[in-house]
């Protein structure tokens, strides 16, 4: 879908996805069905998934996001597309076949947000080289005609010219292989604006309160519009709660609940320059370290102008919205980089940190305080009131996830069977545009893909209010979020839809008030003062103090 010139009459027409309806039309919309096939809690790529699937196949569904899409867990990824090298040598083959699949069809959904990337193992010992080689093959094996490239055994020098940011001293050898990277935030938003396109309801800043009941089935959600605290019912044939790591919190609003499903562990990023992981040739190349001193994998990933370095695995009771790294983690990533890494990056040197939760499932026999160990695959479980519930799983598996949770649904004489697969062939908006830049190099109008010309045609594309290379945050950036990716907030500019304050946490709390700004004008309405103490307090807390 294209996006079309701009009709710009009220803010509230401004603010429209062209061709889509506005904020108002879609609360309106919410408000007045008097049924819908699905209604959906949370807009991470679980439900967001669950939501385009449902549409494509011709289902009414509505969604509702209590924050902004990919908030919680589904902003906060490693950013790899990939069937999970850890898992294969867990001897769990078929969720690395599953997961494989899954690559192949997102990078050919949404190939602007979607790239392959390659990868380098360095190896240390003689019997290294052989063993992660042989495993390494068995990845690219498995993923059959998917396969992105050959994985390839290395000489030390071989390893070094591939990846010249290593640590020279005691390598052995080492091996290159091939998976994927992927902006995750715009590939949530994305999602979100594609079921729109295909006729759901879909709102960010809209939580829900209250499940329905109606005898012991659970037949609607009672939710509150935030900008305006509007409280409304919306019916429904078939609650999904992907509420991630909170499913739970939903859980209990239904009248069975007995135990939690999820058992929470934190996962910390640190982003340092680019140059701390240069690639050879002007080549992007992540590093794999397979073990780290604590058994965990530890990757170092070019990644919009900038190389993250992750991550860890930590349990964790609390479920706050902006989760805290420890000091523990905090130490732990910078002393195992600094082991690979020929420059060993220094506190000083982080531009932002950040933590995620992973919404890990509880099975009988799990130790809870041992995540690690707790299986990466997803659960949908319908309680006795109705109630679908899905969890757990990667942002790689979400099409699939949601091909399950339909599957359950149907299974349980929820909805009327319908088939599926429909979106494995769904391209994404934006998906038919060049392809020209890597998503490792700075963030630019190729993230657009085919609406990089709409972007351009925006006031203020040549004034750039942050600049790293060739790319950066333009003022038309700011534009394009708020009138065609359903921004509401500061926060949903800087942090989502461009990732500042994901890359530069400091350059983030300096464009706070240009920014706001241009927001402000955007929504028709200023951001107030209260706004932009707490934008700029959550980039403190992405900041390391030296
Ligand atoms: C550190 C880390 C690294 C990872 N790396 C990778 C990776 O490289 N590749 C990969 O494939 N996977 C990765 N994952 C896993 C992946 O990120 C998650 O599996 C996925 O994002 C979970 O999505 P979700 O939609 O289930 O949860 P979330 O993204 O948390 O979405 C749930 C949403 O529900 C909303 N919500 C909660 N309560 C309500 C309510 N009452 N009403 C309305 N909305 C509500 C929340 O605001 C939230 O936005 C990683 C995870 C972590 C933590």
């Amino acid at each position: 879908m294209n996006l079309t010139q701009n009709r710009g009459t009220t803010p509230d027409e401004r603010i429209a996805l062209p061709q889509s309806p506005t904020r108002p039309e879609l609360i309106q919309r919410l408000r007045t069905t008097p049924r819908w096939d699905l209604v959906v809690i949370g807009g991470g790529a679980t439900g967001l998934g669950v939501a385009l699937d449902a549409a494509a196949r011709g289902f009414t569904v509505a969604l509702v996001e209590a924050e902004d899409f990919a908030k919680g867990t589904s902003s906060r990824a490693t950013k790899l597309v990939h069937g999970g090298v850890r898992y294969l040598a867990q001897g769990n083959v078929a969720l690395v076949h599953e997961a494989l699949r899954e690559r192949a069809t997102l990078l050919h959904n949404a190939p602007h947000l979607a790239q392959p990337l390659a990868f380098v193992m360095p190896c240390h010992r003689a019997w290294e080289t052989p063993f992660y080689g042989i495993g390494l093959k068995a990845y690219q094996w498995l993923a059959g005609r998917r396969s992105l490239g050959a994985t390839r055994l290395l000489s030390a020098s071989e390893a070094l010219a591939q990846l010249p940011g290593l640590q020279a001293d005691g390598l052995r050898g080492g091996v290159s292989y091939w998976d994927a990277q992927f902006d995750d935030a715009r590939l949530a938003t994305t999602l979100a604006r594609t079921a729109i396109a295909r006729g759901a309801a879909v709102l960010n800043h809209c939580a829900a309160v209250r499940l329905v009941h109606e005898g012991e089935r659970v037949t609607g959600v009672e939710v509150q519009e935030r900008e305006s605290g509007e409280q409304f019912t919306l019916h429904a044939a078939c609650v999904i709660n992907a509420a991630g790591v909170w499913v739970d919190a939903v859980r209990e609003l239904d009248r069975r609940y007995k135990r939690p499903m999820v058992a929470p562990s934190q996962g910390v990023h640190l982003v340092v320059d680019r140059d701390f992981l240069p690639g050879a040739g002007g080549h992007h190349k992540a590093l794999i370290v397979p073990r780290t001193r604590d058994g965990r994998v530890l990757f170092a990933v070019p990644w919009l102008g900038k190389t993250l370095l992750g991550t860890t695995d930590t349990p964790r009771e609390d479920l706050p919205a902006e989760p805290t790294p420890l000091a523990g983690e905090i130490e732990f990533i910078l002393g195992e980089a600094g082991r690979y890494l020929a420059r060993a990056p220094q506190r000083a040197d982080v531009r932002s940190i950040w933590a995620g939760l992973r919404p890990l499932v509880r099975h009988k026999g799990d130790h809870e305080d041992d995540t690690k160990t707790i299986s990466r695959e997803h659960v949908v479980a319908v309680s006795r009131s109705g109630m679908v519930t899905v969890t757990g799983g990667k942002w790689t598996t979400y099409r699939a996830m949601a091909e399950d949770v339909l599957a359950r649904c149907f299974k349980a004489g929820l909805l009327p069977a319908r088939r599926g697969g429909v979106t494995e062939h769904l391209p994404l908006l934006g998906a038919d545009g060049p392809r020209a830049v890597a998503i490792a190099a700075p963030p630019g109008a190729h993230l657009y893909g085919s609406e990089a010309a709409q972007l351009q045609s925006l006031p203020g594309a040549d004034r750039w209010l942050w600049r790293d290379g060739d790319g950066g945050l333009s003022e038309a950036m700011v534009r394009f979020a708020v009138r065609f990716e359903m921004a509401r907030t500061l926060e949903d500019v800087l942090a989502r839809r461009s990732r500042l304050l994901f890359l530069d946490a400091r350059e983030a709390e300096r464009l706070a008030e240009p920014v706001a700004a241009i927001v402000g004008e955007e929504l028709g309405r200023p951001i107030d003062a209260a706004q932009l103490s707490a934008f700029r307090q959550l980039a403190q807390q992405y900041q390391l103090r030296p």
